[in-house]
């Protein structure tokens, strides 16, 4: 093989990043580029897909020139994004018809409920392991049919393709030559059947898509073509493409069944793998494709909180009673486990396993002594309650996992993880390389191109920091959870 590097790129919700790896998986360069967030609208959130591009081509090129690298020192590219994110675009001449309506876009809450009043979400979430929500692209492709001028006839006569941000990238990278996405990505179209493998016909008729529009779907590691001379000086191979919680769970090597990983950065994603068995849900958690290598389909449980790092940044700068993120460490080190007061961080209503989009935040059970610090550490003891919420959950759904390996901008924070293990009661390991997400993209990439035998040898990659031990009294944990538990009961508006 060609190349001592692999480029990785991650096209997140608020940044594109790209890192340069070694052939052993060290990082040898990177650069970041944040891009405008456009709010057209109350509960509308989009993207310009030009602003995209524009800084995926500058992250790369600014990170290969960190190494002074050419194409020719990149064995291969991998590239992980943020999900569901829509794009249509026109085949020929390569332009979106409109801008990338973003996954946090609610501007189909109610076509979502007319087809849940028309009794269509249990066929829905049979095929595709999701709720019947604007969160997925579905309604949001059909949303641009229906509401830009003419573009449902160009759609139905072949011209437009749709794509997740994966394979917007991957159509520019490659000069047009490829329109494919990856299994992950497709399973969060709520187009895509998790149990066939195939884009399905009776989706595609109830969110009236035109099956002329779809990319082709690949295994995660796979060959997607050739990143063409235009964009990166050269011809690099494109290896591995994987949804961005999902490459963050191949990042901590999280292959067999059972392990599971959660995410904190701005909110917490948490995924367990659960083997070739599609787990279905009573408990309000997602269903999804956790990765396809070599052909073969490996699900996972998934649940998410809105709010997790960014509750660290609402004390910030809202409350301003916090300089930094990683000041609460030291203010709850000095505290302590606070029993009487809790924050529900419930901002933008509380996600999985309550989904109550109507529910608002609030700090109770404050006495006259209550100050800054029992606060801040009120609020970091909420993002670990709500992991545990979603962990209460995946066990009533058959699947309670021994150890969760954690990565995220919060993870810095030992006294959280520390917390997060007593609550839990469950071991919780931080890795030496927290970047999962990226290093998934860059894994993906490698293992097609050789550089390990098969996708277990990866395991081998991953090194642990630290491991967290669950060591808090069974007393106080109980009467911890129950003060939550009596805490999230007064902010909910439904059940
Ligand atoms: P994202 O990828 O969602 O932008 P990151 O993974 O970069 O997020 O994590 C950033 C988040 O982590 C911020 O919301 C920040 O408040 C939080 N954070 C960073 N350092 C700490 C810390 N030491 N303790 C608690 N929270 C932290």
């Amino acid at each position: 093989m060609s190349g001592k590097y692999l480029l990785a790129i991650d096209q997140g919700t608020s940044s594109s990043r790209s890192v340069i790896y070694n052939h052993a998986a060290e990082v040898a360069a990177s650069a970041q580029q944040e891009f405008p967030q456009i709010y057209p609208r109350p509960g509308w959130v989009e993207h310009d897909p030009e602003a995209i591009w524009d800084s995926v081509t500058a992250v790369a090129q600014s990170a290969m020139q960190k190494v002074d690298a050419v194409a020719g020192d990149i064995s291969a590219i991998g590239i992980t994004n943020q999900r569901e994110t829509t794009v249509v675009w026109d085949r020929e001449s390569g332009e979106c018809v409109y801008n990338a309506i973003v996954w946090q876009d609610r501007r189909t809450a109610a076509y979502c409920q007319s087809l849940i009043a028309e009794g269509l979400e249990p066929q829905v979430t049979d095929k595709t392991g999701l709720r019947l929500d604007p969160y997925f692209s579905a309604t949001k492709i059909a949303w641009i049919l229906d509401n830009v001028d003419g573009v449902r006839e160009r759609a139905e006569s072949g011209k437009l393709a749709f794509g997740t941000i994966d394979s917007f990238l991957l159509w520019r990278l490659t000069g047009g030559q490829v329109h494919a996405t990856d299994a992950t990505n497709a399973s969060r179209t709520m187009l895509f059947n998790i149990h066939t493998q195939k884009w399905d016909e009776e989706l595609l008729e109830i969110f009236s898509v035109p099956r002329a529009l779809l990319p082709d779907v690949r295994d995660c590691a796979a060959d997607f073509g050739t990143a063409s001379h235009d964009c990166l000086g050269g011809d690099i191979p494109i290896c591995g493409i994987a949804g961005d919680q999902q490459a963050a769970l191949i990042g901590q090597a999280g292959f067999d069944y059972g392990m599971t990983k959660s995410t904190y950065g701005t909110g917490c994603f948490v995924i367990a793998n659960t083997g070739d068995k599609a787990l279905h849900s009573d408990n309000q958690l997602l269903t999804t494709i956790a990765m396809r290598i070599d052909g073969d389909v490996t699900y996972g449980l998934e649940g998410s909180v809105f709010v997790a790092g960014s509750a660290m940044q609402w004390l910030r700068d809202e409350l301003r009673i916090i300089d930094s993120a990683s000041a609460s460490e030291a203010i709850a080190s000095r505290t302590g486990v606070v029993e009487d007061v809790h924050v529900v961080p419930a901002f933008a209503g509380l996600g999985a396993p309550h989904w109550d989009p109507d529910a608002r935040g609030a700090i109770l059970g404050l006495t006259r002594g209550s100050g800054r610090d029992e606060i801040v550490t009120a609020t970091l003891q909420s993002v670990a309650y709500q992991t545990r919420d979603l962990i209460d959950a995946m066990s009533d759904d058959g699947l309670r996992p021994k150890v969760i390996r954690v990565d995220g901008g919060m993870v810095a924070n030992s006294w959280f993880l520390q917390f997060l293990a007593d609550v839990l009661e469950i071991p919780v390991e931080r890795p030496k390389n927290v970047e999962s997400t990226v290093l998934g993209a860059a894994y993906l990439a490698g293992y097609r191109i050789g550089l390990v035998k098969s996708a277990g040898d990866l395991s081998t990659l991953w090194q642990r920091d630290e491991i967290f031990q669950p060591a808090m009294t069974t007393e106080l944990r109980e009467r911890l959870l129950h003060g939550w538990q009596d805490a999230v009961n007064r902010v909910r508006t439904v059940g």
